[in-house]
């Protein structure tokens, strides 16, 4: 039980992210852990945070949906929550992939108003609507509550019931142009180290992470949210364009692609970074995709496509699916991506920019609970 219960939260670790390109909503864990009607178990749980997400991915129709989470720090400690979940929770703090703040305040706000992502919780914002306008629009904030199925979302504010992103603020763009260093030793989200010597230097510019979260500008000057402290400018921001997979007719994954980072998309690609089909791919398709079967580049903000598989692929112009239209990709064969250009390594298994990419077919559901699918109804009450 107890080694099921850590594959779950295994899963969930590969849907918490600060990445400002992939994120998909903002929630305080706090808040989360606490909605007990959802499966009427313990006080608090970090299966819930599963729950909403699987919520999430249900009502975009999307799979492998992340949200960007704001952590109280108390929550390291929370008594409530297991001595397995409050470890893996500050597991997730040290990786950065959580913001971990003394005070989160409206940093939740801050967040969906500089990213333009909507907002899930059960507050009611409607006072705050004056600060920030995009909370009166539909699908901007969200109350996850129980369901026949699962968390379904209702609106306080707003109306609506699909979680709706909205563009990034003015400042948002502009902090977001930058990479910034936090001076603080071994700062997760920020980098850290800048001071003690060459080799301190050396590891701090290795630690700055390629995808950082946005500063808060509470203070009026970028700031890093966890230790409060003034960021320096690290110059500017690589591009990035958002690449989504779509297989069988449903995206199953977003994934960030930089100047400075190719990426391997394959059944199994090697190495870190890369993104593996072969949990979605029946078997005749693992034969054919080979372990890594193309390579994105980005170019000066355009998308580069290599083949590097054994069978090759093809790309679809402007997403067209007229068989006569579709354009052979031989192996080592390269091409750059025109708009609505989608790259088929196999019939049905797509990949193009997240733009161009919706989901066509029927969700079926790869749920992060899928490991243990009736636990949280089963959890101990204590
Ligand atoms: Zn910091």
């Amino acid at each position: 039980m107890r080694f099921e219960i850590s594959k779950v939260l295994d899963a969930i670790e590969g849907r918490v992210c600060t990445d400002p390109s992939l994120a998909r909503a903002v929630v305080d864990l706090a808040e989360v852990i606490r909605w007990q009607n959802l499966d009427g178990g313990r006080p608090a749980s970090l299966l819930r945070l599963g729950m909403v997400i699987d919520a999430l991915s249900r009502q975009i129709g999307e799979d492998s949906v992340p949200v960007y989470a704001i952590v109280h720090r108390a929550l390291l400690s929370d008594a409530d929550l297991t001595s397995n979940e409050r470890m893996v929770v500050r597991r997730w703090a040290d990786d950065g992939l959580v913001e971990v703040l003394d005070q989160p305040g409206d940093r939740m706000l801050e967040v969906a108003d500089l990213l333009g992502l909507p907002v899930l919780t059960r507050a009611r914002l409607d006072g705050l609507v004056g600060r920030y306008p995009w909370i009166g629009q539909a699908g901007r904030v969200l109350a996850p509550v129980p369901g026949a199925g699962g968390p379904v979302f209702i609106a306080h504010v707003g109306g609506g019931q699909d979680p709706a992103t909205g563009s990034r603020s003015p400042a948002g763009v502009k902090v977001l142009s930058r990479k910034w260093r936090c001076p603080e030793p071994g700062c997760a989200l920020f980098g850290g180290g800048g001071s003690g010597g060459a080799f301190a230097d050396l590891a701090a510019v290795d630690r700055v992470p390629a995808e950082q979260p946005p500063p808060t500008l509470r203070t009026g000057a970028p700031t890093c949210p966890r230790h409060g402290a003034r960021l320096s400018d690290a110059g500017p921001r690589p591009r990035t364009a958002v690449l989504a997979v779509r297989i069988g007719g449903l995206v199953r994954k977003r994934f960030a692609l930089t100047e400075t980072e190719p990426v391997a998309v394959g059944r199994a690609p090697d190495g870190p970074g890369g993104v593996t089909l072969g949990q979605w791919l029946n078997d005749e398709a693992r034969r054919w995709i080979s372990r890594s079967h193309i390579r994105l580049e980005l170019r000066v903000g355009e998308v580069v496509v290599t083949d590097t598989s054994t069978n090759g692929s093809g790309v679809r112009p402007g997403g067209s699916m007229a068989e006569h239209e579709r354009l052979a990709l031989a192996p080592q064969q390269s091409r750059v991506l025109a708009e609505g250009d989608l790259i088929e390594l196999y019939p049905g298994v797509q990949v193009g920019r997240a733009d161009d990419m919706s989901s066509d077919a029927k969700y079926t559901p790869n749920s992060v609970m899928a490991e243990a699918p009736t636990m949280a109804m089963r959890l101990p009450r204590q």
